[in-house]
């Protein structure tokens, strides 16, 4: 066997970084090194017991069967007023498809939507599986580079710039996924004024850490009315209610999108786990409140951390406004010898803090940030405390 069989589809994809270092954390831990792992975003609580009666429930009511493609009515119903209530969104039903995590939802998305050749725009940094889902698709993704001196956020003439008669789609995410940055309303109705020139071009609006918005209101992109036709809305429960292997997301999109993407989802996976969707029903009829406890423990994560930052040599950090990560830059570090290892990129400065101090964090890289290194905050105020420990007392001897 050689993997000169495979598909190009498959040779041509990278291994999500985000899990690989999630896998060689765990990996390491079980071989008995004492490692802290700041690598994967997820949140480290139990799921509410609110919501795992409405699962227990759901089993002892016998729900075994498949459910519909795009999810239960009464969970898609649900989502509609979940929308109306948080984001001013009015959909119906029929627009509304639930499937196996928001990485399913967007990989529908992007599979119905591009043709091979078409351009996808990424604000950059961006999570790691935008990038790999568009390549899947065979379309091409565009970088629009940021730093951390425009706190990671694209401006509207970068957008106008970068746009050319194969642009298809353009994918925000807010709260970022790796910088924490959030775009305001006034932001967003900036990048908006531009799309109106150009109305061929869709949008996905990743809004999964939509309640990790520590100092801001969110804003969804598909309320201001002009965008709303063409606007996939994308969000899930695995950040808000620490139910990642539920494996639960769902879109809010024009129904004809909503319809290719019941159309694909039936041919690769059907319907959602049915269990789970009983479970996200509880979930989204709960209000915000029942998850505050959670929102504001992240929220003390992410002040510490940052204040912890401060002492740490050679990093420039951004103040992150939402989700659980933060992005510093290292390039401080680049060219120099560290304990004997040569730092030429940020891959060799995360493998270095893994390697000396057992601290996992991810390579910017993965997420157009190449002069930056992820670090996950949904870990314990004690491991975060005495992971900086370790990192500083690496770097400022
Ligand atoms: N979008 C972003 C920005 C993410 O960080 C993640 C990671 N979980 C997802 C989507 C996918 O979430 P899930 O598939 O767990 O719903
Ligand atoms: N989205 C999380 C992260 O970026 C979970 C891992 C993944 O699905 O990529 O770490």
């Amino acid at each position: 066997m050689s993997d000169s069989l495979l598909s190009h589809r498959i040779k041509n994809m990278p291994v999500s970084q985000t899990l690989a270092m999630a896998a060689k954390a765990r990996e390491l831990k079980e071989a008995g090194r004492d490692i802290i792992s700041l690598s994967l975003g997820e949140p480290d609580f139990h799921v509410p017991d609110f919501i795992k009666k409405a699962a227990i429930q759901a089993i002892n009511d016998n729900y075994n069967s498949y459910s519909p493609i795009n999810g239960y009515l009464d969970l898609r119903q649900s989502i509609c007023k979940k929308f109306k209530r948080d984001n001013g969104l009015i959909y119906k039903p029929e627009q509304i498809v639930v499937s196996t995590g928001a990485k399913q939802a967007l990989a529908n998305a992007a599979l119905v939507l591009l043709n091979p050749g078409d351009e996808v725009l990424l604000p950059a940094p961006y999570w790691v599986s935008y990038s790999a889902i568009v390549t899947l698709a065979e379309a091409k993704y565009i970088e629009i580079p940021t730093t951390i001196d425009t706190d990671f956020k694209i401006t509207p003439k970068q957008l106008e710039d970068a746009i050319t008669p194969k642009t298809k789609l353009i994918i925000f995410n807010s709260p970022n996924n790796p910088s924490g940055m959030v775009y305001s309303e006034k932001e967003y109705r900036a990048l908006a004024k531009v799309l109106e020139k150009y109305p061929d071009i869709y949008i996905i609006s990743d809004e999964i850490y939509e309640y990790l918005n520590f100092e801001a209101l969110s804003f969804s992109f598909a309320a201001i009315e002009s965008m709303y036709d063409r606007t996939i809305t994308i969000n899930g429960v695995s950040k808000a209610f620490a139910m990642t292997g539920w494996r639960m997301g769902y879109i809010g999109a024009p129904e004809w999108i909503a319809k290719a993407c019941t159309k694909i989802q039936g041919q690769i996976t059907s319907g959602a786990n049915c269990i789970s969707q009983r479970a996200t029903i509880a979930a989204l009829e709960a209000p915000v409140s029942s998850i505050q406890y959670m929102i504001d423990e992240f929220n003390k994560r992410r002040l510490l951390i940052l204040d912890l930052l401060k002492n740490i040599k050679g990093f420039k950090t951004t103040k992150p406004l939402g989700a659980f990560y933060v992005l510093p830059d290292v390039s401080y570090y680049f060219g120099k010898t560290i304990k004997g290892q040569k730092i030429n990129n940020a891959g060799d400065f995360s493998l270095l803090l893994l390697e000396k101090v057992n601290v996992a964090t991810v390579t910017g890289e993965a997420f157009g940030a190449p002069n930056c290194i992820r670090i996950s905050y949904s870990a314990s105020q004690e491991n975060i405390k005495e992971a900086m420990r370790r990192i500083s007392e690496l770097l400022n001897s």
